[in-house]
């Protein structure tokens, strides 16, 4: 693997086994990065940390539930017996839902929030000391268009949990400012990943598209490159931003 503009650093990525976050994980590593592959589906995880393995490249694949403090601690506790480090962190992991206000249950409302919101806050929390040991650390919270615009009225969990993203961001960011952790936001539009299979072939599709400026869905590796930006020392003086990767969708 050549080397890169991330050698000697170490990330952990969540939501890794699928769309975004695998991309990430195998950009990271291209650029250098020992990378912590977490996810709750183990088989695409694995597959994951061994494709990056297999390159050249440095990573381990955890089982990991964002919405469980033990959990957190238990991936925490593997990058340091691995990797020694954290200097990178992404929280990628999340979940969508769909309904409109009124047909959301308690319950599902929740849940939402506690893996999209609630998994973030865990992160940033447990995984501080050694964001702060790292000297340059990194925190990449993936917010979405929707983080910051009420999308199509539907999906209440989802926007209030990215919509607190987009604000806890910068709060931390602000907290670390002086202390060498930076913490930034990425709003992803509409991107080709398995979360958006139940649009597929349905009237949404042709919304997600047609209310794109640039006419397409993005692709995960469109959003991967720009965390992989503000993962490194190209941007190190680049905190609580919020960067947008949306094909236009948010310029409107
Ligand atoms: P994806 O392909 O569904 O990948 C998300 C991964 O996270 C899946 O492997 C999923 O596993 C896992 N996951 C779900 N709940 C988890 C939990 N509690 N703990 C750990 N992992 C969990 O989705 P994606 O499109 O790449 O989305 C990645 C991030 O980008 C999400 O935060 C999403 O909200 C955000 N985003 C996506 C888009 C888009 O258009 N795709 C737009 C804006 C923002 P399961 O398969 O078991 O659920």
């Amino acid at each position: 693997m050549d080397s890169g503009r991330l050698d000697g650093r170490v990330a952990l990525v969540t939501g890794a086994a699928s769309g975004i976050g695998k991309a990430t994980s195998r950009r990271l590593a291209s650029e250098g990065a020992a990378v912590v592959v977490t996810d709750l589906q183990d088989e695409a995880g694995e597959a994951v940390a061994a494709g990056i393995r297999d390159g050249g490249g440095r990573a381990i694949f955890v089982h990991h539930d964002v919405s469980s403090q033990a959990d957190w601690e238990a991936a925490l506790q593997a990058t340091r017996e691995e990797f020694e480090r954290l200097d990178i962190l992404v929280n990628n992991a999340g979940i969508g839902d769909t309904a409109p206000i009124e047909e959301t249950e308690l319950e599902d409302y929740e849940k939402t929030i506690a893996v999209d919101q609630t998994g973030v806050f865990l992160g940033m929390k447990l995984a501080a000391p050694m964001l702060i040991d790292s000297g340059h650390g990194s925190v990449i919270n993936i917010s979405s268009i929707f983080g910051t615009t009420g999308g199509f009225g539907a999906s209440p969990a989802y926007h209030a949990a990215k919509g607190a993203i987009t604000t806890l961001s910068k709060n931390a960011a602000l907290h670390w400012a002086a202390g060498g952790v930076r913490v930034n936001s990425i709003h992803p539009g509409f991107i080709d990943t398995p979360l958006l299979d139940q649009a597929k072939g349905t009237p949404f599709e042709e919304l997600m598209v047609s209310t794109t400026p640039m006419g397409r869905l993005g692709r995960p590796e469109e959003v991967a490159a720009a965390i992989a930006y503000l993962a490194g020392d190209d941007a190190s003086f680049v905190t609580g931003t919020e960067l947008y990767v949306d094909g236009g969708y948010t310029a409107r």
